[in-house]
């Protein structure tokens, strides 16, 4: 059966005198008396569907006045030229079909004309996606997806999938979801870290995973949820520089695959998007603190962690995409290798957006002897990562990667103001529902 031959935002004037089947949302009804516009609403725009009383059917007629807004509808009709109408042109109607009547009220309004609260939205996020505007983002995260994958292939890169369900913190700490499986306790992965390292140990070679992380941490911020998608790569025989090199590759195809196949969502978001130049710029972390330390509003030393104020003078200043590289090993994890010379440093970096972090990534430690220790260092257990240690020892090549927060990429491209604007169906402290 085909319930539809053409999406509105494909039709053209030039098309006038065809007959086609259009399918989706009654955006609008205005019955003007003697003539009644129905606007059909699919993800590829609108289309206006023109019923004059003199001439169309009675009982069509009637029924068009009685279809309730939001109502899925099927018009078969002929195209004709209406420079007036959305997309130039207009459907006379032969025969309209409700395949589903929306009940009254809504709980927000799909046509954009009335502002609605981020909340109220995130309740109803099947209707808030009927907006051309938050579909156009969801289209674009979707388009970012494919060409970082496309990307990836063409590096010769395995996607793999992980184990979400684990028995150990990938770096210690508090910030696990634990959960019951069957009589042990298991927790929510936090990142897939130590899986795509071990895959090293397997001789994959180079692999990426793109796949959820889960962050019990209880802050709420524009920046921060408690599941996220990551986009991950390990690249064995590859030190920090070069997966740097295939981070910005990959950001720049991002961008640039938006821009040439997002047109339409971009228009209707209202953006110019801008293909970042590559190689970025790099910046040590010692050259951050001390840019930091010049201005007094943000009080740092040397050893600590970049917080948000930081980050943000630090994008202000620089307004582009940067690395920020040679950070104290203190602050960074257990796997990030240090300098050999100076072992206070080590090849660990962040990928920073003028407005926030987007990636961590770094060259590893593959000596089995040095791993332990810096574990122990950390103040954690070697025996709860046995299973993790078990594949340094039997040859593990030298290895680096990174992981690349999905949303936040999305939430810096598109301007967003929060990253719940980037994801479906957002988890955080307060939102588990829907
Ligand atoms: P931040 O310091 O900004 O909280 P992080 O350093 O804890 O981030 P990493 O463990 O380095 O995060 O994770 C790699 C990337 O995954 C981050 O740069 C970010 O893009 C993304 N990410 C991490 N945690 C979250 C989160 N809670 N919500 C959304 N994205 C996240
Ligand atoms: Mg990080």
């Amino acid at each position: 059966m085909i319930l539809r031959t053409h999406y509105s935002g494909d039709i053209n004037p030039e098309m006038a005198g065809s007959e086609i089947l259009l399918a989706g949302w009654a955006h609008e009804i205005r019955d003007l008396g003697g003539i009644c516009f129905l606007v059909l609403r699919d993800r590829k725009g609108l289309a206006q569907v023109t019923l004059v009383k003199k001439i169309v059917d009675t009982e069509m007629f009637k029924k068009v006045r009685s279809i309730s807004r939001e109502s899925v509808v099927q018009v078969r009709g002929e195209i004709k030229s209406e420079s007036k109408a959305p997309h130039g042109f207009e459907i006379l109607p032969k025969e309209i079909n409700v395949l589903d009547m929306a009940k009254v009220p809504l709980p927000l309004d799909p046509t954009e004309k009335v502002e609605c609260e981020l909340d109220t939205r995130l309740d109803s996020r099947f209707m808030d996606i009927r907006r051309p505007s938050v579909l156009s983002i969801f289209e674009i995260v979707s388009s970012v997806l494919h060409a970082i994958r496309d990307f990836f292939y063409s590096q010769n890169i395995t996607e793999v999938f992980t184990p979400k369900i684990v028995a150990a913190a990938t770096e210690g700490g508090t910030d696990l979801f634990p959960i019951s499986y069957f009589e042990k306790e298991a927790f929510l992965n936090q990142s897939p870290q130590l899986y795509k390292q071990m895959l090293m140990a397997a001789g994959m070679d180079r692999v990426f995973e793109i796949g959820p992380i889960f962050r019990a941490e209880e802050h709420d911020t524009r920046k921060h949820l408690n599941e996220a998608i990551s986009i991950d790569i390990e690249v064995s025989f590859a030190d920090e520089n070069d997966v740097m090199a295939m981070l910005e590759n990959a950001i720049a195809s991002a961008y640039k695959h938006v821009k040439e196949n997002c047109q339409r969502q971009l228009e209707i978001l209202n953006l110019d998007l801008v293909v970042p130049n590559i190689p970025f710029k790099k910046i040590t972390y010692t050259e951050a603190i001390e840019l930091a330390k010049n201005d007094k509003s943000v009080p740092i030393q040397w050893g600590d962690d970049l917080d948000t104020e930081t980050e943000k003078f630090l994008g202000g200043i620089i307004g582009e995409h940067y690395f920020l590289t040679e950070w104290p090993s203190s602050i960074k994890p257990y796997y990030t290798l240090q300098y050999e010379d100076r072992p206070k440093i080590c090849r660990g970096f962040d990928l920073m957006h003028p407005r926030m972090e987007l990636a961590s990534g770094a060259q590893r430690v593959h000596d089995l002897q040095m791993l332990t220790q810096r574990i122990k260092d950390k103040g954690l257990e070697p025996e709860s990562f046995e299973f993790y240690l078990d594949a340094f020892k039997y040859g593990m090549p030298p290895h680096s990667g990174w992981g690349l927060g999905l949303s936040r990429l999305v939430m810096t491209m598109l301007d967003l103001e929060n990253i719940r604007d980037a994801v479906i169906f957002p988890r955080d402290r307060r939102r588990l529902v829907p």
